[in-house]
This record gives structure tokens, sequence and C-alpha cells, in this order.
């Protein structure tokens, strides 16, 4: 077991690809986190539509689109940048489906 810290900046970056820099396990972004940053970036996508609504009511559905993605993008990174939780990466040979393998 190893607890050193992986730099949330690489987290960003190779959510899926990390590798640790003193054991060199293969880690991967937890889905707990995926799920938490998913929903982190409705909430700000929804968030961002009602804020611009009431600020700038103008009536552009379009925008509103454009704001939602926009705030999807922030919330749900800033969450992993915040709450990363790392796991091992499991190996699986090129002839198994990773669906199979649990
Ligand atoms: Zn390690």
């Amino acid at each position: 077991m190893c607890s050193a810290r992986v730099a949330r900046g690489l987290v960003l970056r190779y959510a899926d690809q990390l590798q640790c820099s003193v054991c060199k396990a293969e880690l991967r972004v937890s889905g707990v986190t995926r799920m938490v940053a998913s929903a982190a970036g409705l909430l700000a996508g929804w968030g961002a539509v009602e804020l611009v609504a009431r600020v700038r009511p103008s009536g552009a559905w379009g925008l509103e689109i454009l704001y939602a993605v926009i705030g999807f993008a922030v919330g749900s990174t800033a969450a992993i940048f915040v709450f990363a939780d790392l796991q091992v990466r499991e190996r699986h040979g090129a002839d198994v489906f990773p669906q199979r393998a649990a």
C-alpha cells in the first residue's frame, strides 16, 4: 500500500493513464469521483443558466445551452480537482472485455 501524493494537475490531465511516481502503480480516477464530478457539473450548469437568466434575461435559448455546457465543464473539472479519489487500474489482456473481467 502506497500513500504517495499525485499532483492535481496530473490527475486532471491523465485521469485514466496515471502512474504513481513512487511505486509505479497504474492509477485512474475512481467511479465515485466521476459520479460526484458529473453531479457537480450538472448543478453548476443549472446554476449558470439560472444565474444568467436572473442577471440578464434575454430569452435566447442557444445561449442558455452554452452557459450550461460551460458551467458543466467548470463544475465537473473543479470537483475532480478538489475531490479526486484514485484507484489502482486493473490490467486486462487484449482479448478480454473490461466489463466481463470484474
Ligand atoms: Zn504509489
